[in-house]
C-alpha cells in the first residue's frame, strides 16, 4: 500500500497571520507532498513496501544503503505530527496532567515556552525541536535533518519545524 499525504486537521488559511495559505501552499502542498511522493519511488519493490511507516522510519536507519529511504520516510512522519501540532486559534488551557508534569519539569508553562523557543530558534541548520515524553518524563530535545525521536523509543508530544522552508515565505 503506498504511502500517502494526510489530510490537514484544518484549511490552509487557518493559520494566518502566523503562517500563511501560500507557505502551506509550498510547506505541505509541494515539500511535504515531495517526501511522500520520493518515498513512494524509493521504496517500490523492496521490502520497505509492506510496513508501516514507524517501521520504514527505524528500519531504513540502521540498514546499510537506505539513507534517502530514512529521510523522506522520516521527513514525512515529522511533518504528519507537526500539522497537528497547531491549531487555529491555538493557546488556551493546556490537560490538567500535562500542565502539572511541565510544571514539574520546567518550573511553570512559561519557563516550558521560553525554553522550547530558545532551542528552536538556537538550531544550527534544519531540523526540529520537540517536546517529548520518555520514561515517564517530559524533554526537550532538538534532531537534525529528518532526525526523529521515535528512534531512541521517545514519545513526541509536540514539534516544531525549524527547517527555512516552514517560515522564509512570511518571515
Ligand atoms: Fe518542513
Amino acid at each position: 500500500m503506498a504511502f500517502t499525504l494526510p489530510a490537514l486537521p484544518y484549511t490552509t488559511n487557518a493559520l494566518e497571520p502566523y503562517m500563511s495559505a501560500k507557505t502551506f501552499g509550498l510547506h505541505y502542498g509541494k515539500h511535504h507532498r515531495g517526501y511522500v511522493d520520493k518515498l513512494n519511488e524509493l521504496v517500490a519493490g523492496t521490502a520497505f513496501e509492506t510496513m508501516s511507516l514507524e517501521d520504514v522510519v527505524r528500519y531504513s536507519h540502521t540498514t546499510p544503503d537506505t539513507e534517502a529511504i530514512f529521510n523522506n520516510a522520516a521527513q514525512h512522519w515529522n511533518h504528519g505530527k507537526f500539522w497537528h501540532s497547531m491549531k487555529p486559534n491555538g493557546g488556551g488551557a493546556i490537560p490538567g496532567g500535562l500542565e502539572r508534569q511541565l510544571i514539574a519539569e520546567f518550573g511553570s508553562v512559561a519557563a516550558f515556552k521560553s525554553e522550547f523557543v530558545t532551542q528552536g530558534v538556537s538550531l544550527f541548520g534544519s531540523g526540529w525541536v520537540w517536546l517529548v515524553e520518555t520514561a515517564g518524563r517530559l524533554k526537550i530535545l532538538r534532531t537534525s535533518n529528518a532526525v526523529t525521536p521515535i528512534l531512541a523509543g521517545h514519545k513526541p508530544l509536540l514539534v516544531c519545524d525549524v527547517w527555512e522552508h516552514a517560515y522564509y515565505v512570511d518571515y
